[in-house]
Formats: structure tokens, C-alpha cells, sequence
């Protein structure tokens, strides 16, 4: 009986740390489970990666360090006619088709 309620409070704590987005389990992709990305504008199939800089300034009341910093946002680019991947970062966590 303790063994199964210690079992449950570990289902628990492992869905939990899940949820948060640690301990996830490695699962082991094939192509199939996979759905390919294509460029909206072009219908490119292959992109570069490439960062968008940007500074946040010392003057932030979220800085703690009270200097500028820098930071890299990464981006995808099309090969085929430059559209952009991931413009709208900041505004919902969401990458651009
Ligand atoms: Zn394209």
C-alpha cells in the first residue's frame, strides 16, 4: 500500500517537472513523426539560421546588472527568397509561417 501512494507522488512530480519543461522524456524521431516546414512565399525547403541582435539596455528596470546587454535572437532564413522565421518572438513565443 505505501509502495503504490509513494509510486502515485512520483507519477505526480514527474508529470509535474513535465509540464514545466524539464525531464521530459527523449523520444527518438523518424522522419515520419515529423511534419516538414515550408516557406509561405516560396515553398523552400531549406533555411539558414541567423540572429537578430538586439540591445537590452541598462536603463531597463528588468536589468539587473545596470549595463547593456546583448541579445541574440535566433532567426531562420529562407535560401530561396529571404522570408524571415520567428520575426514575432517577443510578441507570442510563436514563429512566423
Ligand atoms: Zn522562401
Amino acid at each position: 500500500m505505501g509502495e503504490a501512494k509513494n509510486r502515485g507522488t512520483f507519477e505526480q512530480r514527474r508529470k509535474e517537472a513535465i509540464m514545466q519543461g524539464r525531464g521530459q522524456p527523449q523520444v527518438q524521431l523518424t522522419e515520419k513523426d515529423t511534419i516538414e516546414i515550408k516557406c509561405k512565399p516560396c515553398g523552400g525547403e531549406l533555411f539558414d539560421m541567423a540572429y537578430r541582435l538586439r540591445t537590452f539596455p541598462a536603463l531597463s528596470p528588468k536589468n539587473p546588472t545596470g549595463k547593456d546587454q546583448l541579445v541574440k535572437i535566433e532567426t531562420h532564413i529562407c535560401r530561396g527568397c529571404g522570408h524571415e522565421f520567428g520575426k514575432s518572438f517577443f510578441q507570442d513565443g510563436k514563429a512566423d509561417e
